[in-house]
């Protein structure tokens, strides 16, 4: 494993697991410890799920829609989940840190050359690029697709590296962690000390839950940018910002609301970008995963559950016992075949989630509270595959194109 940064870390914040996630960190052994880590554990049984509240608006606003998860939710803090997963990584596996990948190249005996930015370099059988939204993983794959069709003009490589990259949502996200007791004192009865809120108004909406068993508030405002979308985001995609810079952003919304921004600590600010559905995510001995292959708008809490999806199931497919070397570009696109077309899928919804979060989809039947129960409704459903797409049958298409594939 090479790592770019100088350790094996994470931002802190919060992150929320489905029961398509659950499964496999079920299967994986993983779930025990990760239970304790968080607010409850979840349970096989119908629970609340968000809380969508309107709060564009100077007077108090209402709750309009109570979401439940027929199979319950997790919350956990990231750095909790990194610490789990890497008390797992056996001693004997290297892991290298500092090393960051600036393109790989393919050598005649088919292994792959990895480039770092050290000037150092690696070799490799297979390379699988989880290396986040601005992947060189990505762009080095599809420059060496588009060399085996015989593209080598410089203008069309940079066109290649255009559709394949990133683009802006138009969307802003502040993050930030909230000490539970700072927001009760400020705001007694505070909602988002209890449950998963999301307080929603035009084109803004804030979504707070609690983590680590209730010590502190993971609090996200959203921003759009009318017109943004599909633009080029000029400036720095994580920056740090000022608190005040959250609290005039959201100087519209309820007090309720104003209590999570006037609590926010050292937020910093996101330019979301996703992906446009990519063609392929594997070639030859490189595949790769997450970020890198399918990154998405963030509204269904869904893109770490989507990168688990990958690695889970490429890793079953590599770790088969029929499964060699030869054969691992067939391997990989299967995983490809299985992944691809579920996680554009997801990005798709997530991105249409948005839009009615922030009150621009179709359903929007208008500010009264009859409307957006219709709304809430809709909402609902676009969640609904988390709990009623059953996970285990993508890993059975993946064993079944396995075993025809092998003979
Ligand atoms: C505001 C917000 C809220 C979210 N909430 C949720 C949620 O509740 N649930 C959920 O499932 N998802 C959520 N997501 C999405 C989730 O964070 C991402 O989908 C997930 O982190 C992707 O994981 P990844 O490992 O593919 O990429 P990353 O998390 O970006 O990790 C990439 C890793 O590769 C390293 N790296 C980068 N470049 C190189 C290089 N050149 N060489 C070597 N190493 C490199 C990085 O240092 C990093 O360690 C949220 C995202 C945001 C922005």
């Amino acid at each position: 494993m090479y790592e770019a940064a100088s350790e094996i870390t994470t931002v802190g914040a919060g992150i929320s697991v489905w029961k398509r996630t659950w499964t496999i960190l079920k299967d994986l052994g993983l779930d025990i410890e990760l239970a304790k880590k968080a607010i409850e554990p979840p349970v096989d049984a119908p629970k609340p799920g968000l809380t969508f509240r309107r709060s564009d608006q100077p007077e108090p606003g209402y709750n309009f829609y109570q979401m439940m998860n027929p199979y319950g939710a997790i919350t956990l803090h990231r750095v909790d989940v990194v610490d789990v997963l890497r008390a797992k990584i056996p001693k004997s596996y290297p892991i290298y840190t500092s090393k960051r990948l600036q393109s790989y190249s393919r050598q005649p005996d088919g292994s792959i050359t990895m480039h770092f930015a050290d000037g150092s370099s690696a070799v490799t059988d297979i390379l699988i690029g989880a290396d986040g939204i601005r992947s060189p993983t990505r762009q080095s794959l599809f420059r060496a697709m588009a060399a085996d069709d015989g593209v080598t003009d410089p203008a069309k490589l940079q066109a290649i590296d255009k559709e394949t990259g990133p683009v802006w949502t138009g969307t802003l996200a502040y993050r930030s962690l909230i000490p539970a007791e700072k927001l009760e004192s400020l705001y007694p009865g505070h909602q988002a000390c209890r449950i998963g809120m999301a307080y929603l108004g035009k084109n803004k909406h804030i979504v707070a839950y609690p983590i680590s068993q209730g010590r502190l508030i993971n609090c996200v405002p959203f921003s759009t940018v009318v017109g943004g979308e599909g633009t080029t985001f000029n400036g720095k995609w994580v920056a740090d910002v000022s608190t005040q810079e959250v609290i005039d952003c959201f100087s519209n919304f309820e007090e309720e609301a104003q209590a999570l921004t006037k609590c926010m600590e050292d937020p910093t600010r996101w330019a979301i970008h996703a992906m446009t559905p990519l063609p392929h995510y594997a070639s030859g001995r490189v595949a790769i995963i997450g970020d890198a292959a399918h990154a998405m708008a963030t509204h269904l809490g869904a893109g770490a559950g989507q990168a688990i999806e990958d690695v889970y199931i490429l890793g079953r497919l590599l770790a088969h016992p029929s499964a060699t070397l030869d054969k691992a570009p067939d391997i990989l696109r299967i995983y490809e075949r299985v992944r691809l077309p579920f996680a554009s899928g997801v990005a798709a919804e997530c991105a249409a989630t948005g839009y009615l979060y922030e009150f621009n989809g179709p359903a929007y039947g208008g500010a009264e509270c009859e409307g957006l129960r219709e709304l809430g409704k809709q909402i609902e459903k676009q969640w609904e595959w988390h709990w009623t797409k059953d996970f285990r049958e993508d890993w059975r298409r993946a064993e079944t194109l396995l075993s025809e594939a092998l003979g």
